[in-house]
């Protein structure tokens, strides 16, 4: 009777293996030793290793990631919540799913040798005694459906003459750096740039061209403007905005006589303007601590009025708004 049970029992495993080899979601289990039992056809597919390399081996990692690291089911085998944060873009909380993970992440998969975002299910199975024996992760690729959402998100926050960050979210990146420089307890500054007599240039030249001459001014600002935490906005018409959080007025200055530089270097022509024979810049900058007595309208406002005195004081300067 038990050597009957042990035949039904080995066709029932043989049957579930075979099953998930040829399952069309990727899938690979490990064992409770996070070693490698499956890895089906579906995985050879998407990753590019055949199972032959890969069974009963701990190198699963080498699949998705240049460099040796946990993966969704070496987690949940360890019970190592705490290193979803640091491993994942993206992730359920342990307990969402009973048991399992989802989570979410851009992956190199150095074999095939192109990144992938895939989506992750890694879930526990245990047996009768409730002991570890396998965790099953099965993979989705996502990265079509990410990249669309990525331009999308990306269309929806850059401007789309002069492909700068938009208003929008150079409303958001005030906030956000607000907060943070009020946590931290240090200086932002806002440079507000304005181009010099451009209704004539637009009357003189035509739209067309003056839209041309946007963008060129814009590119010449983005590119002096390098420090990642920075960001360069349009900020309307011909009106740009910097962003710099940890920046003190005495650093904005000189980021801001950098752009009015770049501006006087790309020497566009502008035979109307009464200032200069070529296309220039004015710019007010502020910077504040961010604490409760000020807000980020003073900011604004400071670098609005300082840059009134640069178009007041003859254009095609920086000036520095007056800390009250
Ligand atoms: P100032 O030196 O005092 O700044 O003089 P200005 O002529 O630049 O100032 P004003 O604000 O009177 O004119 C801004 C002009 O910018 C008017 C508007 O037609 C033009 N403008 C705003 N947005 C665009 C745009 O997207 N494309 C083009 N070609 N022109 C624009
Ligand atoms: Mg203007
Ligand atoms: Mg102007």
């Amino acid at each position: 009777m038990s050597s009957l049970n042990t035949g039904s029992n080995d066709l029932v495993h043989s049957l579930a293996v075979r099953l998930m080899q040829h399952l069309v979601v990727p899938t690979f289990v490990l064992d409770a030793e996070r070693r490698v039992t499956i890895w089906n056809h579906a995985c050879e597919r998407l990753t590019g290793i055949p199972a032959s390399e890969m069974v009963g081996t701990g190198d699963h990692w080498r699949a998705f990631y240049n460099e040796p690291r946990l993966c969704l089911a070496d987690i949940v085998a360890l019970d190592e919540f705490d290193q979803l944060d640091n491993l994942y873009a993206a992730h359920t909380s342990p307990g969402e799913f009973g048991h399992g993970l989802r989570a979410e992440n851009w992956c190199t998969m150095p074999i095939r040798g192109e990144r992938r975002y895939l989506a992750v299910d890694a879930g526990p199975i245990f047996d009768d005694h409730g002991k570890l024996i396998a965790v099953v992760e099965t993979l989705r690729d996502m990265t079509d459906q990410k990249r669309a959402e990525l331009a999308l998100q990306n269309l929806a926050a850059r401007d789309s003459l002069t492909a700068l960050a938009n208003r929008r979210s150079l409303d958001e990146k005030l906030q956000i750096e607000w907060k943070c420089g009020q946590r931290a307890g240090t200086s932002m500054a806002f440079i507000l740039a304005d181009v010099d007599h451009f209704k004539k240039y637009n009357d003189h030249y035509g739209h067309q061209k003056g839209d041309d001459c946007l963008r060129a001014v814009a590119s010449a600002i983005g590119a002096t403007v390098f420090r990642p935490a920075d960001m360069t906005a349009r900020y309307g018409g011909e009106e740009f905005a910097v962003v710099m959080p940890n920046t003190d007025l005495t650093g904005a200055n000189a980021v801001a006589e950098r752009i009015r530089e770049a501006i006087v270097d790309l020497a566009l022509p502008h035979s109307q303007s009464p200032t200069a024979d070529h296309v220039t810049l004015s710019m007010g900058v502020s910077a504040i601590v961010p604490n409760l007595e000020s807000s980020l309208e003073n900011l604004i406002a400071a670098a609005d009025a300082a840059l009134y005195q640069a178009k007041h004081e003859g254009r095609n300067r920086v000036v520095l708004a007056t800390p009250d």
